[in-house]
C-alpha cells in the first residue's frame, strides 16, 4: 500500500502480539503499548529533515547535523495518550498538543470537544497519533484541523490499521505518510477493527 509503512520488526509483532491477547491488563498493556510505540516512532522519524550542524568538541571540529524544524507530538484523546511517554523521551524537546475526539454511537462520526494547538503549525514536524485507525473519521478530522493550522510537515502514527481506515485518509490525504504496525482484516458493525484489540482507550486505562 503507498505510503504506509507496517513496521514488521519482531520487537514490534511480539508486543503487538501481547497488546491483542484479552488477558493482557491494563498495567501491562500500558507498559506494553509504550514500548511499541518507541519502537515506531523510530522508524516514523526516520525522514526527518536535517540541516548541516558543526559543534567543536574538546578535540576539534565535527560536521553534524541537526533536525531542520521544531517537532510536536499530537495524541488523539485518549488511546494516543498510550504512546506518549516514550515517544516524550525519544523526543524530549517535542511540544505536545492535543485533540480530544469522540465517535457519536450510530454515525460513527467523529467530533471534537477538545483542541489544544499552536495557531500555525507550518514549522513544524507534526507527529499524529491514534492507535486505531479504524473507520478513519477521527484521522481525518485531525488531519483537516492540522491543514487549517498550516501543518505541511505530517505523519500519522497508529498501532492497528483497517483497511477502511487506510482508504479514508487516503482518499483525503493521499500523501500522508502512514506507519503502523499492522493492517488488520476489516471493521465489524461497530466501527471496531477485527481481529484488532478492542478498545484501544479501555484496555490502556482499565474504564
Ligand atoms: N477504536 C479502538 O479503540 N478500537 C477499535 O477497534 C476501533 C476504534
Amino acid at each position: 500500500m503507498r505510503g504506509v509503512t507496517v513496521i514488521q520488526h519482531p520487537l514490534v509483532q511480539h508486543n503487538l502480539t501481547r497488546l491483542r491477547d484479552k488477558r493482557t491488563g491494563p498495567q501491562e498493556f500500558r507498559r506494553v503499548m509504550s514500548e511499541v510505540a518507541a519502537l515506531i516512532i523510530y522508524e516514523a522519524t526516520r525522514s526527518f529533515g536535517v540541516r548541516p550542524h558543526s559543534v567543536v568538541t574538546p578535540i576539534g571540529t565535527s560536521r553534524g547535523s541537526q533536525l531542520k524544524r521544531e517537532v510536536i507530538l499530537v495524541p488523539v484523546l485518549r488511546a494516543g495518550l498510550g504512546m506518549m511517554d516514550s515517544i516524550l523521551q525519544l523526543i524530549p524537546h517535542a511540544r505536545v498538543g492535543f485533540i480530544g475526539l469522540k465517535r457519536e454511537e450510530k454515525s460513527l462520526r467523529a467530533l471534537f470537544y477538545h483542541k489544544s494547538l499552536p495557531k500555525d503549525l507550518s514549522r513544524f514536524e507534526v507527529i499524529l497519533i491514534d492507535p486505531m485507525l479504524a473507520t478513519g473519521g477521527s484521522a481525518v478530522s485531525a488531519m483537516d484541523l492540522l491543514s487549517e493550522l498550516g501543518a505541511k510537515h505530517v505523519r500519522l502514527v497508529n498501532l492497528v490499521a483497517a483497511p477502511e481506515g487506510i482508504a479514508k485518509v487516503r482518499s483525503r490525504y493521499p500523501e500522508l505518510p502512514i506507519f503502523t504496525a499492522a493492517v488488520d482484516k476489516k471493521l465489524n458493525r461497530h466501527g471496531y477493527i477485527v481481529p484488532g484489540l478492542g478498545d484501544a482507550g479501555d484496555r490502556l486505562f482499565g474504564v
